[in-house]
């Protein structure tokens, strides 16, 4: 079966799939972008995922590509031609294709949205729940605006390479005072010695991950008490417990930080009892 991807009102050949030279995506990495989990057949979260598109959107000044109806039939119908049970969508949205120029293009200039699907391995997922994973951290050298889902990731590109040639698998960045701030793609989760569940606020510095915004839900429905607090690497290094979460991991463990175990170096419980929780919460789609 060829992949199917959606690019500007149609339905192409994953590999006959473009756009145009000078998109404002390519030359400028001036686009937003989501990333949505599917499990079992259904889409993961995707409202908060589309409000937070919105958000993006209004925040870089752009239109939005199409109504949210429209938008929700078309992920759907990419999901359906991929025949994607579990896996992701992946939705781009820049502010078009125009002559080069920094200033913004003319008024009524359509923005270029794409849209791709894959299936992913379920297994693949419940092997790194059960090893977890190893970390490097390195010095925050984010712009102001991380809060914006933007598709410049050029430190995070260099920032997960690092950690693979360093020989973990991702990377936490760190600011100057020391604070955690969050990983290459994920946000940043501490369980205290004193059994609290600690995470950095999100209103600024950090992206607010949706499962993160989810995983709070999980929580109250477990009883665990959430701390929304700044935390230092040394907090993190001496925590019980180390967690990363995002869309396409869910709720990953942190077994090693900088060659140095985290509690006993093994994944912890309260990393997954939330797992096994997350999918009751979250708002669940059919496709
Ligand atoms: N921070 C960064 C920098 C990310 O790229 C991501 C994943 N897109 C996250 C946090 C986690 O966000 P979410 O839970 O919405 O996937």
């Amino acid at each position: 079966m060829s992949r199917i991807a959606y690019v500007n009102g149609q339905y192409v050949r994953h590999s006959d799939a473009a756009v145009h030279v000078e998109d404002r995506g390519f030359q400028f990495a001036d686009g937003v972008y989501e990333v949505c989990e599917v499990r079992h057949g259904m889409i993961v979260d995707l409202t908060r995922h589309l409000n937070r598109l919105d958000r993006s959107l209004g925040e870089l000044r752009m239109a939005a590509p199409m109504g949210r109806a429209a938008l929700t039939f078309v992920i759907r119908e990419v999901l359906r031609r991929n025949r994607v049970k579990n896996g992701i969508f992946y939705l781009q949205v820049t502010r078009g294709a125009a002559r080069r120029d920094h200033y913004f293009p003319a008024e009524g200039t359509p923005p270029t949205i794409t849209i791709t699907a894959k299936s992913t391995d379920p297994s693949a997922a419940a092997k790194k729940y059960a090893s977890g994973i190893k970390v490097i951290t390195l010095p925050e050298n984010r712009w102001d605006r991380v809060d914006i889902k933007t598709v410049g990731l050029l430190p995070n590109v260099l920032a997960k390479q690092q950690a693979k040639e360093a020989g973990a698998q991702d990377a936490i960045f760190i600011d100057r005072s020391g604070i955690v701030m969050e990983a290459a793609s994920s946000n940043v989760w501490i369980v205290t010695r004193d059994g609290e569940l600690v995470t950095r606020p999100a209103e600024h510095g950090i992206l607010k991950g949706i499962t993160r915004t989810t995983l709070i839900d999980v929580a109250k429905k477990l009883g665990l008490k959430v701390v929304e607090r700044e935390f230092k690497a040394e907090e993190m290094l001496a925590a019980r417990e180390v967690f990363f979460t995002s869309a396409t991991g869910i709720c990953v463990p942190i077994v090693q930080i900088d060659n140095k175990p985290v509690a006993n170096g093994h994944p912890g419980t309260v990393s997954s009892s939330i797992r096994d929780t997350f999918f009751d919460v979250a708002e669940k789609t059919a496709i």
